[in-house]
């Protein structure tokens, strides 16, 4: 689990994308980060147990599908 000092938030908590970043594959748009959560470029996310975290600003896409 995480090593580092100050410890990571948990992958539970508000602030959960202040943990740092483990991996990052920054061509395919995601990272994983030390408390287990991945986040993805959309600002959108995947918890460790496989909760799905909705994107928290509007996607491009959309702005201009009306
Ligand atoms: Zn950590």
């Amino acid at each position: 689990m995480c090593q580092h000092n100050p410890r990571c938030p948990d992958a539970d908590s508000a602030d959960r994308d202040q943990a740092q970043l483990v991996t990052q594959a920054v061509s395919q748009g995601w990272g994983r980060r030390c408390n287990g959560l991945l986040t993805f470029d959309d600002t959108g996310g995947l918890l460790p147990d496989g909760r799905i975290i909705a994107p928290q600003r509007p996607l491009p896409t959309l702005a201009g599908a009306a």
